[in-house]
């Protein structure tokens, strides 16, 4: 497999930083960036989609537990 390197300055180091100049949008954007020079090679959205599953389901919990407790009374 080749070697991945920086297009700028020819560094095989790369590194994930959370974007904290990014203009025109509120999402939590990390760019994929060199680790020696910072010319940003690539961006990942943000989303954790495990966390808003749990969030999800502890919505859900709540909800039922308060459908139970109207039932009860
Ligand atoms: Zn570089």
């Amino acid at each position: 497999m080749a070697q991945s390197k920086c297009a700028t300055c020819g560094s095989g180091r790369f590194e994930a930083v959370h974007a904290q100049n990014l203009e025109g949008t509120k999402r939590a954007i990390i760019f994929i960036q060199c680790a020696e020079c910072g010319a940003v090679i690539g961006a990942l959205d943000l989303v954790n989609v495990g966390i808003q599953v749990n969030q999800v389901k502890e919505d859900w919990l709540r909800l039922i537990e308060r459908l139970r407790t109207q039932f009860r009374s």
